[in-house]
């Protein structure tokens, strides 16, 4: 706050009730309303205001005390050492300060400094006498603390005895219990299931799950303890250094954390904070910052403690991952296969280190379960690359203007309808073939071997092609023959390869009923489901009419995938581009779609296994389905023929189990042969 904001005794009485409201929140019911950023901001304004006024700096002010006085049913223990904060620096110049700070008083150059991680989690004391743990104390207020040495008891890296045939008799050693970011929310997960509150974030799970009356409460969670000092000795000489103590403590049986070094001067901090910045998002538990402490504890002990922090201590802090901001409003963005994803617009905010101005919002049920509405105030969050995601809604800053995020039942892109289907949360938009948002993957499918099977028309090439606007639909790839000096104009095309790929595209009009159905990318209509629908209805039109009654009435089509059916041919834009492909000449064999019962195999169910060597497997199934058969991907005891090629496996033995005629390929070949099918 600069010096020309004028502020009243009133402004500081109010900034510091804010702070200690958050403060209690956070502390004692371990449910903080604000993320950390929004009251170090507040935290560090107040400071300002303080420093300008030190006569107005209240009684209760943050700024003069550790933490919160503990609340429930814990017994109170005094600290032999109060158990302190940690002062903070949130960008170099601080850490340069800091470092000129101790050089002055210390009338030292040089300084020797530890790093460590600022593991997210809670402060805890633990006392040994003769080895053996009597007590652990949570930090409280940094001079008294609650007894919770049965929870602590259940925590598995808490040493019960230390390892040493000689320990000190006293030693008091400070550490932070936290919870792995994978334990965290695996307990989320359950509790959700359970329809249970979750915790807002891994530090404020392993609060509480300390602050538990039941042991066998916080037994039940994942609970780590890092040691990162020796708080307290009696009969042993410590050495001179700081980290030397913590390796001790580690040949004792503790924890400490394996990324903690020793660096000379500020330089080598900066250095040791840019090495961690890139890896925090990829450390199994959260940490929110760095610790740097003069290593050498006679220096330590010369330069003392001021209010409520060490002088010799700094915590420098990451930018902060989780923020406050407004939703403006949601957008719907249309994903490469139809799912239709809410965006929350935001005001602009800085979070894990970019500016950020959309969240995912994911599906109906997530804006559900937040209960998010438009110009609600939320908690962001955006840690590493992860897409930002909203965490909570700020109900206390409702003010009466905020609405309800209305799903559209249209697409953005193409206007098709959107489908949201019974037990799927992703809603979808049915306009497949038209939609601008799903054309290449559409296309890369229509295209594909067991589809149209257009060879040369590979995914770059299609990619090239939507961007230049060439396809825009699957019925443009039949009249590039009438482009084709646009098509040299791609990369890597030349006179040949353009003219290979208008063979392939006039080769693929001559195909089967059973590809070109698969070849439109109904949701769900795969390779099998195709063959069978077309087995069924014989031809195109009494597909495309078919009702969805009429549709659950074919084997394996159930009521979703007849839903899907029904909605894709309901859209007039696709059956225009269906009706383009048939105009364009596209054709399959009658044969198969006549009277059925006159085809050699009508009514037999093959299936096709193993490795053939004349023939490919999707040969030999269009072959079979033309000549009436049925092909199916599983044996079972209505399976008439089994088409077993080398290295068959569990099918071959399946058939033989069964008593289903087996055909090898040269059986296959011959019976082909007789039938004038090759
Ligand atoms: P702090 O968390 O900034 O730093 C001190 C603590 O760091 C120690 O007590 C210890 O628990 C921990 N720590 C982790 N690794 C350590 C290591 N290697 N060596 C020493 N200590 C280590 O300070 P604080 O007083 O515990 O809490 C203040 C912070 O709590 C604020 O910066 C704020 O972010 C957060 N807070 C948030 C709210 C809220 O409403 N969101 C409210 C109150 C406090």
């Amino acid at each position: 706050m600069s010096d020309k904001q004028a502020f009243t005794l009133e402004d500081i009485q109010a900034l510091t009730k804010t702070l200690n409201d958050y403060s209690y929140a956070y502390h004692v019911q371990d449910a903080p309303i604000v993320p950390d950023a929004e009251y170090d901001r507040c935290y560090r304004a107040l400071q300002e205001m303080e420093a300008q006024h030190p006569e107005w700096v209240q009684q209760d002010s943050p700024t003069q005390r550790v933490g919160e006085k503990p609340d429930n049913g814990f017994a109170s223990v005094d600290h032999t050492v109060p158990m302190l904060s940690l002062d903070n620096a949130f960008d170099n110049d601080s850490m340069v300060d800091f470092d000129e700070r101790i050089q002055k008083l210390s009338k030292m150059t040089d300084i020797t400094y530890c790093c460590e991680p600022k593991l997210d989690g809670l402060a805890i004391s633990l006392r040994y006498e003769n080895g053996q743990l009597v007590r652990g104390v949570t930090r409280g207020d940094g001079l008294t603390g609650e007894d919770i040495t049965s929870n602590i008891k259940t925590i598995y890296s808490v040493p019960l005895k230390l390892r040493s045939d000689n320990p000190p008799p006293v030693l008091e050693v400070r550490g932070e219990i936290y919870m792995p970011k994978a334990g965290f929310e695996k307990l989320n997960q359950q509790a959700a299931e359970r329809g249970e509150k979750t915790f807002v974030n891994p530090r404020n799970a392993a609060a509480g799950s300390l602050r538990q009356l039941d042991p066998k409460v916080t037994a039940s969670r994942p609970l780590v303890l890092c040691a990162y000092s020796i708080g307290y000795v009696e009969g042993w000489e410590q050495p001179d250094s700081h980290y030397e103590g913590l390796l001790q403590l580690a040949e004792w049986g503790f924890k400490t954390n394996n990324l903690m070094a020793r660096v000379k001067g500020v330089q080598g901090c900066l250095e040791y904070y840019d090495k961690l910045a890139t890896e925090r998002d990829e450390l199994s538990y959260d940490i929110d910052g760095i610790v740097y402490k003069v290593d050498s504890i006679t220096q330590q002990n010369k330069l003392g403690f001021v209010a409520r922090a060490p002088r010799w201590a700094i915590a420098r802090k990451f930018p902060a991952q989780e923020e406050v901001t407004q939703i403006l409003g949601v957008d719907f963005q249309v994903g490469r296969t139809g799912a239709i994803t809410p965006v929350a617009r935001l005001q602009p905010t800085f979070v894990g280190g970019v500016t950020v101005s959309n969240a995912t919002l994911h599906n109906q049920d997530e804006i559900d379960r937040l209960g998010v509405k438009v110009n609600d105030w939320v908690v962001i969050r955006r840690a590493g690359d992860v897409i930002p995601q909203v965490v909570h809604v700020l109900n206390e800053r409702r003010t009466g203007a905020e609405q309800e995020v209305e799903f559209p039942t249209k697409c953005p892109v193409c206007d098709s309808d959107i489908e949201r289907v019974a037990g799927e949360a992703v809603q979808r938009c049915t306009g497949g073939l038209v939609c601008g948002a799903q054309l290449k993957e559409r296309l890369k499918h229509f295209v594909s071997r067991k589809a149209m099977d257009i060879d040369g028309l590979g995914d770059k090439l299609i990619e090239q092609l939507v961007d230049a606007k060439l396809v825009t639909t699957p019925v443009d790839i039949y009249s590039l023959k009438d482009k084709p000096a646009r098509l040299l104009a791609m990369e890597r095309m030349g006179d040949k390869s353009v003219e290979k790929l208008l063979n392939a595209i006039e080769q693929s009009k001559q195909t089967l009923f059973n590809r070109f159905v698969y070849a439109l990318g109904i949701r769900e209509v795969g390779e099998a489901t195709a063959r069978t629908l077309t087995q069924y209805f014989g031809s195109l039109e009494k597909l495309m009419s078919a009702t969805e009654a009429d549709l659950i009435e074919v084997e394996d089509v159930g009521p979703i995938v007849a839903q899907h059916i029904r909605l894709f041919f309901d859209q007039e834009d696709n059956v225009a581009t269906v009706e383009g492909l048939l105009e364009q000449g596209i054709t399959w064999e009658i044969a198969q779609i006549g009277d059925a019962s006159e085809q050699p195999l009508a009514g037999k169910t093959y299936v096709v296994t193993g490795t053939l060597s004349r023939y490919s497997r999707d040969e030999v199934k269009d072959t079979l389905i033309k000549l009436g058969a049925k092909v199916s991907g599983s044996v079972s005891g209505k399976t008439d023929c089994l088409v077993a090629g080398e290295k068959a496996g569990s099918k071959l033995a399946k058939a033989q189990s069964l008593n289903v005629p087996v055909m090898d390929e040269e059986a296959l070949h011959q019976m082909l042969t007789d039938l004038g099918a090759v």
